[in-house]
């Protein structure tokens, strides 16, 4: 593949335009751990795509099944039609997910799935007689995606700026984020567990009847990869149980083994009413979500009051044959290579490694868990995010490592398949890089 003639045509997602064309980088192919640029370079990928590939990229068995699947269905009507594949992955599904959120809706992506939580959220406390139940809470700094509803419940000032009318009846949660100088602490925050009570604040601002759910991300990456205190998801658990309000965890980067098993809420011992899932789900090689819902709710869509409801909600793609095929066989390699257990098992060193960069020029703080991991640089007074930007560019073009960069924060979300020889060799690279940087 080489390098397009015009980049004028295309809108690149975010704020990535004006830098991208001052400066492209284009990938041309890749392959295990590693991205091939269109000038021909072999860059370590340290962000699994976008938390995407926890697999590793181009794996033949994912590749195989959907050239398969291609050539036998390549798509089947998903309403009143359907075809064997998203049955057969649902099972699949339920039998990785945390007791009891056993049923699937199947998306086309992260900002699709979170968008379906919330919808789902008003309809069930509508089938239950609750229509009153529709205020919806985020949390400050949260990223849900660029949805009509996630942007709403999102909490980052760049990404709803320029959206005046959002979704009325939203509120959000202080973020945790301004407990994350933890002076390098290790896994979790130890302190901070109470700033859920916040949540006790709304409920006695609205009166809990009114509140439908609240939304967050186990791990928050877009807002810097921020850490939850031990206890915290707990108690946002126990709060929203006493007052009837749904708890959404929006695992779109958590799923599929980034922290060990394969959701955080597993992990975390906190077993939410929704996940919302997309990425590490079909590893990037197709657009898929899905959100996770428990018996009870889709009990009340079946069996609410006022008889079966008809819940009207689908995509033309849901469950679209090629993203099936490429889900089923990205869980066949995750199962027979045993990923999220590796995940967990690297993570010693991957800890290690990562809180070995402490001491760097400008490094303020390191954070990590399982194989998530963000090393913040200061700021620079006159031009927040540009050191972090430019480590990000550095990294690319000086040392052949992909990593990412949220304002100043650096970003690390490696494939699930790496060794300890690429542990090293990230963050040997990622060391001269900040090394270099002023
Ligand atoms: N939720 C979270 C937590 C995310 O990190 C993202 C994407 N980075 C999304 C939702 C949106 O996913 P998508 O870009 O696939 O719409």
């Amino acid at each position: 593949t080489s390098a397009p003639e015009r980049t004028d045509a295309y809108w690149m997602p975010f704020t990535a335009n004006r830098q991208f064309k001052a400066e492209p980088r284009l990938l041309a192919s890749a392959e295990g751990m590693y991205y091939r640029s269109v000038d021909g370079r072999e860059i370590l990928d340290g962000t699994a795509g976008l938390w995407c590939c926890n697999a590793g990229h181009a794996r033949p068995q994912i590749v195989a099944a959907i050239q398969r699947q291609a050539a036998t269905l390549d798509f089947a009507p998903s309403f009143q039609m359907g075809h064997p594949l998203p049955f057969v992955l649902a099972e699949r599904l339920a039998a990785l997910a945390p007791a009891p959120l056993q049923h699937v809706f199947y998306t086309n992506s992260g900002s699709e799935s979170v968008d379906t939580a919330l919808k789902i959220a008003l309809a069930y406390h509508r089938v239950r007689g609750e229509g009153q139940r529709t205020r919806l809470i985020g949390r400050e700094k949260g990223y849900h995606g660029v949805g009509f509803g996630g942007i709403s419940v999102g909490g980052l000032a760049n990404n709803r700026k320029f959206f005046g009318a959002l979704l009325p009846g939203v509120d959000h949660l202080p973020h945790t984020l301004d407990l994350r100088r933890n002076a390098f602490s290790r896994g979790l925050p130890k302190h901070g567990a109470e700033l859920a009570d916040e949540l006790e604040r709304l409920v006695a601002l609205h009166d809990a009847s009114t509140i439908a759910a609240v939304i967050v991300e186990p791990i928050a990456g877009s807002a810097g990869v921020i850490l939850p205190p031990e206890g915290y998801l707990q108690r946002l658990r126990e709060i929203c149980t006493k007052h009837g309000i749904l708890l959404i965890f929006d695992e779109v980067i958590t799923g599929f083994g980034r922290v060990g098993d394969c959701f955080a809420a597993q992990r975390f011992g906190v077993v939410p009413d929704m996940i919302t899932t997309a990425k590490g789900l079909s590893n990037g090689a197709a657009p898929m979500g899905a959100v996770f819902v428990s018996q009870a709710i889709h009990e009340a869509f079946m069996n609410g009051p006022e008889g079966a409801i008809e819940l009207f909600h689908g995509y033309t793609y849901s469950g679209h044959p090629l993203a099936c095929a490429a889900a089923l066989a990205t869980l066949d390699v995750y199962a027979e290579e045993n990923l999220f257990a590796a995940a967990h098992e690297l993570g010693d060193y991957w800890e290690e490694r990562i809180h070995a960069l402490q001491g760097l020029p400008n490094v303020i703080d390191i954070r990590n868990y399982g194989l998530v991991g963000a090393v913040e640089l200061a700021a620079r007074p006159d031009a927040p995010g540009s050191r972090g930007y430019e480590v990000f560019k550095r990294a690319f073009h000086e040392q052949n490592l992909m990593v990412r960069c949220t304002g100043d924060t650096i970003a690390l979300s490696p494939p699930l398949i790496l060794n300890r020889e690429h542990i090293d060799r990230i963050f040997d690279r990622l060391g001269a890089t900040i090394r270099a940087t002023a």
